[in-house]
């Protein structure tokens, strides 16, 4: 029987970086406080981590799939010398009046699906943390479990997608029993 892993999926721009549009250098990313603690705790847990981001930035031609994947490097680089291992990044370059539909761009949950077969997760027992309403929506299509949704905005805190809505990552820390699964705790 495989044993499979539940997941942290981390949205990336707003999450895991202040959200400045089209962020595509390692100038442009600013960490949020918060986020290498929370990875490590879900990481000790025996979680993989997996991000997945909308970047239309390439369908618009701002920046090319070289310059992603360049950055995406350099972000799993800054990670893994803080003790953290991303297990992959999947991102949607697509921008359906530019590309024309696809099954990637969140809301749709394709990065999630390809995510979970891949390295076969337990969706049953995932989290999502996003900032926007299609995080939480690609994350209910997939069947994952705990949605967070990280948001300033009050307007957003009562998204119907979401199953806890704060406004900054510190608070996620105290809400964290029945949310990890404990079964999984290592030493
Ligand atoms: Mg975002
Ligand atoms: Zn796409």
């Amino acid at each position: 029987m495989i044993n499979r892993r539940p997941c942290l999926f981390l949205d990336r721009d707003g999450v895991i970086n202040r959200d400045i549009a089209y962020a595509h250098k390692a100038e442009d990313i600013t960490f949020v406080p918060g986020i290498f603690r929370l990875c490590r705790i879900f990481q000790r847990a025996g979680y993989r981590i997996v991000i997945v981001t909308n970047q239309s930035g390439i369908a618009r031609g701002y920046y090319s799939e070289a310059d992603f994947q360049h950055l995406t490097q350099w972000m799993h680089n800054e990670f893994r010398r803080r003790g953290i291992t991303i297990t992959a990044t999947y991102h949607c370059p697509h921008h359906p009046n530019i590309s024309g539909p696809c099954h990637c761009r969140k809301p749709a949950p394709g990065m999630l699906q390809r995510a979970t077969k891949r390295y076969q997760l337990d969706v049953r027992q995932s989290v999502m943390i996003g900032d926007k309403t299609s995080d939480m929506q690609a994350a209910k299509a997939a069947g994952i479990k705990h949605r967070i949704l990280i948001s300033p905005e009050p307007l957003f805190r009562h998204s119907k997608m979401a199953t806890m809505c704060v406004q900054y990552h510190r608070q996620i820390f105290a809400r964290l029993k029945g949310i990890i699964d404990t079964r999984q705790l290592k030493g």
